[in-house]
Formats: C-alpha cells, sequence, structure tokens
C-alpha cells in the first residue's frame, strides 16, 4: 500500500502547501474581520448554538480554476492549480450525528482535508449540500458559521501580539477568569502563569516562542473561549515529544467532549472511540463503519490500520493487542 500510494503523498505535499497559503488568507480575513470571500445570501440564516448535525448530501465538489478565485492576491496560488479541474470529491454522503464523532480516514490525497474545508465553508461544494443543524452552509451567516466551527489543524497560528489578544480576538470583554479557565482545560495555564508577563507575553518570533504542543494548546483554548458546538480536527501526524503529546490529547478530549466532531484521525486510539468512521478513496466513501466491523471486512480501513494506525499509539500499551494477531 505504501509503494502504491508513494508517488501520490509526493503530489498531495505541494496541495498542502497551497491549501495552507489559501487557509491562511482565510484566517486574515477572520483576524481583520473583513468580508470573507465568501458572501451572505441576501435571505441568509443564523446557524443555532449548540452541537449540531453535520450532513454531507451527495456533494461533489472540483478545486475552482484560477479565474474563479476572485481574490488578484491569490493569482500566484491559484495559477498553481490550473491543471486541476478533476473532481475531488464524488458524491459523499454522510451525516454526523449531534454530539457524535465521526472519524474521517484514508489514504493520502483522498480528499479529506478537502471534505473537512466545505463545513466552515472555506469552499463552496460544486454539487449537493452541505448541512450543520439542518442550514444548508451556502444559507447561513459567516458571522454564526465561524462561531458555530471550532477548526483545530496540525500547525496553530498565532500572531505576533500578547497571548490574551490572540486569545480573545473578535469577542468583546474577556474577563481575565474566563480566559484562566479555558487556559487550565487546555492544559497550558502553568506555563503561562509562569511567565513575567503573564497573559500580556508577546508570542512569535521576537517574543516567547512557544513549542508546537504548546501552541496547538493555547489554539485549544481559544475554541474552548468561543465553545463551537461543531469542531473540525486534523490530528498531528507530526511526533510531539511524549509529555506534550500526553497534554496535547487531554486538551483535545475537552475539546471534543459534547461537541460533534469530524476529525481527520491520524491515530488509533481515535478511530477506536469514534461513533462511525469513513473511508474516502478517491473523493468517494469507499467504506463506513466501527472500527470492529471494517477490521472485519478487510478492505482499506484494513489495509490502513495495519500500516498506519498500529504504529501511532507506541509505545504499545497493553489494552492495544496486537494489530497483526486483530486483523488475522
Ligand atoms: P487528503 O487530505 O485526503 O490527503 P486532500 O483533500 O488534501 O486529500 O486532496 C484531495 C485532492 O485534491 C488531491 O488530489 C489534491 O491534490 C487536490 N487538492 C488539494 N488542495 C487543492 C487545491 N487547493 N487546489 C487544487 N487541488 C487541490
Ligand atoms: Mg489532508
Amino acid at each position: 500500500l505504501t509503494r502504491l500510494y508513494g508517488p501520490l503523498t509526493a503530489l498531495s505535499n505541494v496541495r498542502v502547501d497551497v491549501m495552507s497559503a489559501l487557509v491562511s488568507f482565510q484566517r486574515v480575513f477572520e483576524i481583520l474581520d473583513l468580508d470573507p470571500p465568501i458572501k451572505d445570501a441576501p435571505d441568509a440564516v443564523d446557524v443555532s448554538r449548540g452541537a449540531g448535525r453535520v450532513e454531507f448530501r451527495d456533494v461533489h465538489f472540483r478545486y475552482p480554476s484560477a479565474s474563479e478565485v476572485s481574490l488578484a492576491s491569490l493569482e500566484d496560488v491559484a495559477t498553481l492549480d490550473q491543471s486541476r479541474n478533476e473532481p475531488v470529491l464524488n458524491g459523499v454522503t454522510f451525516t454526523v450525528e449531534p454530539g457524535q464523532l465521526v472519524a474521517l480516514v484514508g489514504p493520502s490525497g483522498a480528499g479529506k482535508t478537502t471534505t473537512s474545508m466545505l463545513v466552515p465553508r472555506i469552499y463552496d461544494v460544486t454539487e449537493g449540500a452541505v448541512l450543520v443543524g439542518g442550514v444548508d452552509v451556502r444559507h447561513a451567516t459567516a458571522a454564526s458559521l465561524r462561531a458555530e466551527i471550532g477548526v483545530v489543524t496540525q500547525d496553530a497560528h498565532l500572531f505576533h501580539d500578547t497571548i490574551r489578544a490572540n486569545m480573545a480576538y473578535g469577542l468583546d470583554d474577556v474577563a481575565d477568569d474566563r480566559l484562566w479557565e479555558a487556559l487550565e482545560r487546555a492544559q497550558i495555564a502553568p506555563l503561562v502563569r509562569g511567565l513575567p508577563d503573564g497573559l500580556d507575553t508577546v508570542v512569535g518570533e521576537r517574543g516567547y516562542r512557544f513549542s508546537g504542543g504548546e501552541k496547538q494548546r493555547l489554539a485549544i483554548a481559544r475554541l474552548l473561549l468561543r465553545s463551537p458546538g461543531v469542531v473540525i480536527l486534523d490530528e498531528a501526524t507530526a511526533h510531539l515529544d511524549s509529555e506534550s503529546e500526553a497534554a496535547v490529547q487531554t486538551a483535545l478530549a475537552e475539546a471534543l467532549a459534547g461537541r460533534t466532531a469530524l476529525v481527520i484521525a491520524h491515530r488509533l486510539s481515535t478511530v477506536r472511540d469514534a461513533d462511525q468512521i469513513i473511508v474516502l478513496a478517491r473523493g468517494e466513501v469507499a467504506e463506513r463503519g466501527t472500527h470492529d466491523e471494517l477490521v472485519a471486512v478487510g478492505g482499506i480501513y484494513a489495509d490502513l490500520y495495519r500500516t498506519q494506525f498500529a504504529r501511532t499509539d507506541s509505545p504499545a500499551r497493553p489494552e492495544d493487542p496486537d494489530p497483526l494477531t486483530v486483523a488475522a
């Protein structure tokens, strides 16, 4: 399997860079509170607060061509993509019930990240619909969608500003108690408390340099402060040191609890705990079910399990039986 998907992996790395560039643009818009590239429909309604259902109904998607991208500054990025009028999603249907955790897995290039970006409406579907809390995201106000969907990616973006500003941007009058409570739950309060300037510590190149795991926990604190009903999580593939890894896992558990969650899963513990696993392959749902069901099927998931997930929870814990024994 690894050999088979080697070239795809190399190709998709390029796309990942392209995509983070696009996502960063989106973030700049959010931060500056400018109109995002996608505008509210005149009859747009608010998505209601609280863990809502997320539905993909026969979703087809292809990336917009250069001429469809409205921002002049995106041109360089978009030019790279001119060859790709290839459909990326070909009729994807699944539902994440309120409060459930659905794990999205599949080979590199299958469309997992793309799928996750359609929920906060970073892109619009080509055909079909994505609904959050029963509202087609194209008919939802951008502000209510932004408030209702929390995204945690592998690399958390912090701006060159204070921890307080990084935490509270876009919210008015956040009391310090609330900031500390969120930092506490995200397992990062002791570190912040130990800094000479506390919440006023400046983050970034010329300020305090947080490690990857610490940045991720700050991003989780930021999410907890907003308490979105829906969480989209792209689990880290990179190895964090084991101490911060444990802290990140605890913080993530806080972020996911009681919310509707769509997780691009790279860890065995996540797929084991998922209410449903969706296996994407070439932009289609190839398999769906629980871990045990899919291992029994002996298809794509069973292969991924042997080649990828089985390695993610090292060192092996006694409660994780040998994957080869399970698969046999
Ligand atoms: P996964 O997350 O499962 O690895 P992606 O959703 O990142 O898959 O990519 C799915 C497909 O879409 C791949 O063929 C990838 O090359 C393509 N793709 C990803 N981002 C872009 C983009 N910004 N423009 C054009 N094609 C893209
Ligand atoms: Mg991806």
